[in-house]
């Protein structure tokens, strides 16, 4: 994990040690799981959205490393409140930084473009991007568990 220890910057750990919205939601109405084989990372997602398309609020339970506890609680606090369109739109944004894409918008993921720098450890991708894919699965009802080793790029 060494080679890493730059990515673990101080918001990073802040949110690994006390994750935000971790625990059960009450009243959820779309819920998904998600795996991550390559690292052991499993991530457990509750979505309360409104009729008019808003993410009242939004909770996980999870255990994995750093990173993708980290990412699933910034993801977190970054939904809450938001259309699940802008929420579609900054899991694309999100995505392709993690990618490494040029010309993406980083600025607009505020404190999740904390996690511009994982596209230099592509196996890191995957337990960024894991909360992420989770969250589709969950918007779209998708009752399968989410595993980045079965046909989810990354
Ligand atoms: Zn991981």
């Amino acid at each position: 994990m060494s080679e890493f220890s730059d990515l673990y910057q101080d918001l990073i750990l802040d949110h690994q040690k006390n994750p935000r919205n971790f625990g059960d939601l009450p009243g959820a109405n779309h819920h998904a799981d998600g795996f991550n084989p390559l690292c052991g990372d499993k991530i457990s997602l509750d979505l309360k959205l409104s009729a008019q398309g808003l993410i009242e609020d939004v909770k996980f339970k999870g255990s994995g490393c750093a990173i993708s506890k980290a990412s699933a609680s910034l993801m977190t606090v970054a939904l809450k409140g938001k259309r699940t369109e802008d929420a579609e739109k900054m899991f694309h944004q999100f995505h392709d930084m993690v990618m490494g894409k040029e010309g993406v918008p980083a600025a607009e993921l505020g404190k999740l473009k904390v996690f511009e720098g994982v596209r230099d450890y592509p196996a890191r991708v995957k337990c960024a991007s894991l909360a992420w894919h989770t969250l589709e699965a969950a918007l779209h009802d998708h009752k399968d568990v989410v595993s980045t080793d079965d046909g989810v790029q990354p």
